[in-house]
């Protein structure tokens, strides 16, 4: 390859200051904890895909409980500065415009897999002639785990060779690594009358590959399907419509890019056509219940209609404190400018990391912006983790999954485009 004098502008440190001169949403990174080095120098931080960074305010706000807490004991749930006994609520709004939701549509509770059950629960009713789960080969272990043990669960099929047709694995091509729309909806259109449940994730968590949930809705709707979303990649990465694309469920973390703390309280999206049917089988507890009859404690379940009607438990307030805090920060910088940002961000990840040029590696991910979010999976040929280990001691965070991906994702509320080229000129340097 040849570089004509825009490119080598463009790939100069000088142009990543100006990308970052011009950004409206650097000063967001400011509200960040960034981790350091041995050496004490900030970690150039792209692992906001599996632990999003503390936002300094979540410290006060979990204080703020613990004096609540230490002041009034039991009082708190209704006499703290945040009552405990709706605290779940004051997330609810905001998380909402996060995913494209309505209010009554979502609630914080629970972590992600154990949501992913208690939605299965509701919305997998295997038949005798509809009984087939579609998800995408590669999917996220737990997820796997999940659906496999739900459907071994029903009774039906308790052997473990039904796992086999029960289960529908979408495969890329030979010779692709992401899977095409058309190809997803083709094999809905095919197995779709056997088909109880598509499950698949809103962003596949090793090829970074964003699928399109609102066309998988509909051809899963057309054939009568139910249609659920895992969203731990996908919420506060994409600008998600999860209400309009008519998704019947979603469940997702909020540790990843929603920055709210190592086990943060996970939520889920019920769509709103589903918010008072109370003859869904469920699993129920208190929290799910009337609010205005919980306390009378008595022997007949009511659920709340909504998201809120499949809680269970009363939920962890430290753990919300810092969702709070997380969530406020998504509240004033937007779903809409971060993504632009995000875009911006990875475009430019994607134009150096071209131009290192290296026949070692490739980008697995989609070069579609659409089909993906801040993602980007890089495979290395001839797998070598201690590329990988360089580029760590090198004082990046990046990820390795194996046998051969580094992820990298540029998280639009803290890294720079400084941070971009730094990554690319440490991987460079390594690759010699
Ligand atoms: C991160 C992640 C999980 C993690 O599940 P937990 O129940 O929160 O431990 C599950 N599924 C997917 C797709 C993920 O990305």
């Amino acid at each position: 390859m040849t570089l004509n004098e825009t490119d080598l502008f463009e790939t100069s440190a000088e142009f990543a200051a100006l990308l970052d001169a011009g950004d409206a949403l650097r000063p967001f990174r400011k509200r960040f904890h960034i981790p350091l080095d041995e050496a004490g120098r900030e970690v150039v931080y792209f692992t906001g895909n599996s632990l999003g960074l503390q936002p300094k305010t979540a410290r006060a706000y979990i204080e703020q409980e613990l004096d609540d807490w230490a002041r009034l004991g039991v009082e708190g749930h209704l006499h703290a500065k945040h009552p405990w006994l709706p605290y779940h609520e004051f997330v609810t709004e905001p998380m909402a415009r996060v995913v494209g939701a309505l209010p009554i549509e979502t609630v914080a509770m629970n972590s992600l897999t154990v949501n992913l059950h208690l939605l299965m629960v509701s919305f997998y009713r295997p038949m005798p002639e509809r009984y087939k789960i579609i998800i995408e080969k590669g999917a996220f272990p737990s997820d796997q785990y999940a659906v496999e043990s739900q459907i071994l669960f029903h009774k039906m099929y308790n052997k473990l060779s039904f796992v086999e047709t029960a289960l529908i694995e979408l495969t890329p091509r030979e010779g692709e690594t992401t899977l095409r729309t058309e190809d997803i909806i083709e094999a809905i259109d095919r197995e779709g009358d056997s088909v109880a449940l598509i499950l698949l994730g809103g962003v596949n968590y090793y090829t970074g590959q964003a699928f399109d949930m609102q066309a998988i809705a509909e051809a899963g709707h057309r054939k009568g399907c139910v249609v659920g979303f895992d969203c731990a990649h996908a919420a506060g990465n994409l600008a998600l419509k999860l209400h309009d694309w008519n998704v019947d469920f979603a469940a997702w973390c909020s540790y990843k890019y929603l920055n709210a703390g190592p086990g943060g309280v996970s939520a889920i999206f019920v769509h709103e056509r589903h918010a008072r049917s109370f003859d869904l089988p469920r699993f129920a507890g208190w929290w799910g219940h009337d609010k205005d009859t919980r306390f009378m404690m008595g022997p007949e379940f009511r659920p709340l209609a909504g998201a809120e009607g499949w809680q269970i438990s009363n939920p962890p307030i430290l753990q919300l404190a810092a969702l709070r805090a997380s969530l406020e920060i998504f509240d004033i910088a937007g779903m809409p400018s971060l993504r632009e940002k995000s875009e911006k961000l990875t475009g430019y990840l994607e134009f150096l990391i071209d131009r290192v040029d290296h026949q070692r590696i490739s980008v697995i991910t989609p070069r579609d912006p659409a089909q993906r979010g801040c993602q980007l999976s890089i495979r290395v040929q001839n797998a070598d983790k201690d590329l990988f280990d360089r580029i760590t001691q090198n004082g990046i965070a990046v990820d390795w999954r194996e046998p051969d991906v580094i992820r990298v994702a540029p998280a639009p509320l803290y890294n720079s485009f400084a941070d971009v080229y730094r990554v690319v000129e440490i991987l460079r340097d390594c690759l010699r």
